[in-house]
């Protein structure tokens, strides 16, 4: 059982996606959810919807994670009207194919704003609400192409990358507060994100995953969901896949 009562949780992207299933996830074992949008607040007050629905608390809240005042803004909003902030899921991300030679200066900066830079925005801010408790929990969304690499996709790569660099920083520099922080990388995970991948491309994947299918958002957000948990107090600085063995 992975009890979060009490807790108080900001996961960005929420809206959909993983996002989507991690808020849900952490609202089922009893934390208080912000739901973080850019745009698509029907959605973010669907999943709202979906956590009271259940009994539990969830706020929609508007922020491009870029964008460091409204970062910002976004967690003041959260401490004040949730009562403080232990867990920051950092989830948002885009992705756009382009070789190497093609890419757009613009689209290496746009991709990697979102997953890198909107990650240390948000872990910037949670910082000092997370110390006001003396205790937190950071959890960065990955992926096994920070790890591996992935053909057309150099910025995704570095951003992912670069994430597993401010995890373990943030792991490091925040240990003695209370504060742990892990990454996650998934592998294929059918979301909105991979819905477009043509039919070469998903089976040349699927032959390389020994469990010979792409996840689900629900196979990720339990994982994350126990390392936001009190269970997982020993375990910081780490990156663990959930992909079904593509990369072991
Ligand atoms: P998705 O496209 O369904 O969700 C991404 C979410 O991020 C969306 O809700 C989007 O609105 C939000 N977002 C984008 N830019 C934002 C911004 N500037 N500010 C706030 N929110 C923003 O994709 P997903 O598959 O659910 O991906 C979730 C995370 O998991 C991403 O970081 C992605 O890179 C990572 N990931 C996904 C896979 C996969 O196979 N689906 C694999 C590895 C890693």
């Amino acid at each position: 059982m992975i009890d979060l009562t009490g807790r108080t949780a900001l996961v960005t992207g929420a809206s959909r996606g993983i996002g989507r299933a991690i808020a849900l996830a952490l609202a089922e074992a009893g934390a208080a959810v912000a739901v973080n949008y850019r745009e698509r607040s029907d959605a973010a007050e669907q999943v709202v919807a979906a956590v009271t629905g259940a009994g539990g608390r969830a706020i929609a809240v508007r922020a491009d994670v870029t964008d460091p005042d409204a970062v910002a803004a976004m967690v003041k909003r959260v401490v004040e009207e949730l009562g403080g902030l232990d867990i920051l899921v950092n989830n948002a991300g885009i992705i756009d194919d382009a070789y190497l030679m093609m890419m757009k200066p613009e689209r290496w900066r746009e991709v990697i704003a979102v997953s890198l830079d909107g990650a240390f925005n948000c872990t910037r801010a949670a910082i000092r609400p997370m110390m006001r408790g003396k205790w937190g929990r950071i959890v960065n969304i990955s992926s096994d192409a920070g790890l591996m690499g992935d053909l057309m996709r150099a910025h995704y790569a570095a951003a992912k990358a670069g994430l597993l660099g401010l995890t373990k920083t943030t792991a490091r520099e925040l240990a003695a507060q209370g504060i742990t922080c892990n990454a996650v990388a998934p592998g294929i995970i059918e979301t909105d994100m991979t819905a477009e991948m043509d039919d070469t491309r998903a089976e040349a994947m699927l032959a390389l995953i020994p469990l010979r299918r792409f996840g689900s958002p629900d196979e990720v957000a339990p994982l994350v969901a126990w390392l936001c948990s009190d269970a997982a107090a020993y375990v910081t600085g780490q990156t663990i896949c959930v992909d079904g063995g593509l990369r072991m």
